[in-house]
């Protein structure tokens, strides 16, 4: 976090016992959207974030900072439970939280290196040739235009981003890349300004309905926020709530500008390609490439650990990826920093907001890896929902969704791991044959996605 506007000295922990209208674990996106919003609707509540580590500690911190109106559940999927107009007003206002969030970064001072270029998604195989058609014609048949999702040919996809035998693609302008620590610290300091107390240093030990318990005092609230995502798992009594599962980054030194001629994405756009375990990357503001992919394994219990962020395996993967696509980068461009951390994914890769009127326990979460976003979204619907305004936001079909629960180990780490393999082995085909795996259409029935 080298390149943050921010001495990242820790809070105070919490010292002794504390009452408050509401209570927040966690202070990523989701904790400090939700206590900004709040703040910002009543000056007057008492508002207490509660975090482990430092804010920005977990996944906000480190990720690849595409500030997108992605959700890990497909529009059908959504249509599929919840109806055609549901689906269509949940993409809307992810559409809007792109906005949203580059406006009130820019209100409060917040410099996250904001750039709204939208994203480029290459397709470099036949096989995801047809994925980029069935993305275009799935968001054309739920109300949206060529405006929110356009197919490119060969010419216009590298002309954004010229990667090695790209035969099209898709644009959407709904996306900004971003700098993920900036953002996050930056929304600690301004939840901070408009009097939220937020407790660094402080891991809740236990929680439950009107309190969060931690080893240097108990804060008594009415309601309870659970924002831990990727840690979920660690908490009493959420073990089976949200499986951590590993995504990994590296970032290039300073590239020279007649490197950026030959590779483009010269409005900053955020790319990736339509293979399916997931790489995303972004030109950096101070002109790095930074780039991401999944594979990292899932580790038993859902356990998350320091070193689950490194994997060299990963990591010279992405760095052999990153010069496939962009040969220009040779040998000799190093890599200058590698990181990684846990995403959220529920059983059914849905993300749910929503608060048990009767408990007083809310929650939000279960990204897989579009928080960046979705979190805003959630942050003000959390803020709907504890002041009891209904809005077209708490209408919103995520509200309240209750994923299942997660399979007990071993069959969690056996059924997680082995997707991620089938994954990898439907790209490695793919890549040799040029057509669509039929692994990659078991796998997606399996999970549902
Ligand atoms: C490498 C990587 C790349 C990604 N790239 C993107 C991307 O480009 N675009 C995108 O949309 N999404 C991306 N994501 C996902 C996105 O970053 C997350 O979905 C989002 O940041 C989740 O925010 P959050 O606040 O819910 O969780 P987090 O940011 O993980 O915050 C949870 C916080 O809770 C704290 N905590 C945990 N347990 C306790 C406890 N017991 N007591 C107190 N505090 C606790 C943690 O320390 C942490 O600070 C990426 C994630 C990773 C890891």
């Amino acid at each position: 976090m080298s390149s943050v506007d921010d001495e990242l000295a820790p809070r105070p922990a919490l010292d002794g016992d504390r009452i408050a209208d509401v209570v927040i674990i966690g202070a990523g996106y989701t904790g400090l959207w939700t206590a900004y919003y709040l703040a910002r609707a009543d000056p007057s509540l008492q508002i207490v974030v509660l975090e482990k580590k430092i804010a920005g500690y977990g996944a906000s911190g480190r990720n690849g900072g595409w500030c997108s109106a992605l959700l890990p559940s497909s529009p059908s999927a959504l249509a599929r439970r919840h109806g055609r107009d549901a689906a269509i007003a949940m993409q809307h206002a992810m559409y809007a939280t792109v906005d949203e969030v580059g406006r009130v970064a820019a209100d409060e001072g917040i410099d996250c290196h904001w750039s709204h270029g939208g994203t480029v998604t290459l397709a470099r195989t036949p096989a995801q040739l047809l994925r980029a058609e069935a993305a275009v014609a799935e968001t054309h048949a739920y109300g949206g235009t060529d405006a929110d999702l356009a197919l490119l040919d060969a010419d216009t996809a590298a002309g954004r981003c010229a990667a090695d035998g790209v035969l099209g693609g898709t644009y959407t302008p709904h996306c900004a890349a971003i700098h993920p620590a900036r953002l996050v610290r930056g929304l600690a300091r301004a939840a901070q300004r408009r009097g939220v107390t937020i407790h660094e240093q402080t891991p809740v030990l236990a929680y439950g309905p009107g309190l969060a318990r931690t080893p240097t005092g108990t804060v008594r609230a009415p309601v309870v926020v659970r924002a831990t995502e990727g840690y979920t798992a660690s908490l009493p009594g959420a073990g089976r709530a949200v499986a951590p599962v590993y995504s990994l980054m590296i970032v290039t030194e300073p590239l020279p500008d007649e490197v950026w001629q030959r590779i483009g994405l010269a409005q900053r756009e955020t790319f990736s390609d339509f293979r399916h375990l997931i790489i995303y990357g972004q030109r950096t503001a101070d002109g790095r490439l930074a780039f991401g992919g999944r594979g990292a394994p899932y580790h038993f219990r859902s356990r998350v650990r320091p070193e689950f962020d490194r994997d060299p395996r990963v990591f010279s993967s992405l760095r052999r990826t990153l010069g496939e696509l962009f040969p220009v980068l040779g040998d000799d461009v190093a890599v200058a920093r590698t990181w990684g951390g846990p995403l959220g994914v529920t059983r059914d890769w849905t993300a749910s907001v929503g608060l048990d009127h009767d408990t007083g326990l809310a929650w939000a979460g279960g990204y897989v890896g579009d928080g960046v976003g979705t979190a805003n979204l959630a942050g003000r619907t959390l803020a709907d929902l504890i002041l009891g305004a209904e809005s077209e936001l708490t209408g919103l079909p995520w509200v309240g969704h209750r994923s299942p629960r997660w399979e007990p180990e071993p069959l969690r780490w056996l059924g997680v791991n082995a997707s991620l393999r089938m994954m990898t082995a439907a790209d490695e085909a793919e890549a040799r044959t040029g057509r669509p795996s039929r692994r990659a259409a078991l796998l997606g029935r399996l999970i549902g996605h």
